[in-house]
């Protein structure tokens, strides 16, 4: 079987002939071995997600675009994938491209898009076309980038390989989610290049996979009901992610929340206060 390297911050990773990686020091339990920076095209150049605020990953991205970035591209506004974007347009005067930070949350304000991309626009490079593909659900404001040569999507943290997307409500929304993975079965893509871990090269497969497990996690939300109903967040957790290191429970909480949410929205439970009740 073949191995895969682990993925070392400030290493240059050539993944095709259009994209390298370089992945950002933040490793942690959020951000796996920590935030994958893209490098797109060969005569200009594109940077997906710029990353942290961190010098060495600056200095590691500026070395490799030398005088030919022309856009910075943001898959949305949490800590560990825009604030990077600000210094490196100070820089290079690069055209920032997304969607701004949601008021709420904890998010990267100081990102405010040079350009506001909607689903379906598209920079043309001079090797290669971005177009971007609205992904709710990690994120209200998060895109997935299709590099339309390669056939190749640029999943920030709507997919990651290695690690569960969290879905922090209110900003994360469950129902939204499912309804972005389910949109991407229907895009023309062959490989995933996620904001974190190494590429995924079966994408269709991952998407059914990721809504099979969510769905799963749901029942088992639905079956802690049993024995305790109405049940609080914090009573639920332990029973319903028994499978997960307790080390993780409290990221799972928000996770658990978001489900809840939806299932509300679908008829199944009620919120009163702190207290939620399966509804028979
Ligand atoms: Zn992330």
């Amino acid at each position: 079987m073949e191995t895969v390297k682990p993925i070392i911050a400030g290493e240059v990773v050539r993944l095709s002939p259009l994209v390298r990686r370089v992945t950002a020091p933040n490793p942690g339990m959020m951000t796996g071995p920590g935030t994958n920076t893209y490098i797109v095209g060969n005569d200009v150049l594109a940077v997906i997600d710029p990353g942290p605020v961190s010098e060495p990953h600056f200095d590691r991205i500026r070395e490799l675009v030398g005088d030919r970035l022309r856009w910075i591209l943001c898959t949305h506004t949490h800590l560990d994938h825009s604030p990077g974007a600000r210094a490196l347009q100070a820089a290079t005067h690069a055209q920032t491209i997304g969607m701004p930070a949601p008021p709420h949350g904890s998010q990267d304000v100081s990102f405010f898009p040079d350009r506001i991309f909607k689903h379906g626009d598209v920079i043309e490079g001079g090797d290669f076309t971005l177009r971007g593909i609205h992904t709710p659900g990690h994120a209200s404001n998060h895109l997935c980038f299709l590099l339309e040569p390669e056939k190749l999507l640029f999943t920030g943290d709507h997919i990651m390989q290695g690690s569960t997307v969290v879905i922090t409500p209110p900003d994360g929304d469950m129902i939204e989610y499912l309804q972005s993975l389910d949109s991407l079965l229907a895009l023309d893509v062959v490989r995933v290049a996620p904001g974190h871990g190494h590429p995924i090269e079966t994408p269709h497969e991952e998407a059914r996979r990721l809504i099979a497990h969510r769905l799963k996690r749901e029942q088992k939300i639905i079956a802690a009901f049993s024995g305790r109903n109405p049940a609080t967040i914090d009573e639920l957790v332990p029973v319903a992610y028994a499978d997960t290191s307790p080390k993780l429970h409290p990221v799972a909480r928000r996770s658990l929340h978001a489900h809840l949410i939806k299932l509300e929205r679908d008829g199944q439970v009620r919120q009163v206060g702190e207290h939620w009740t399966l509804r028979s």
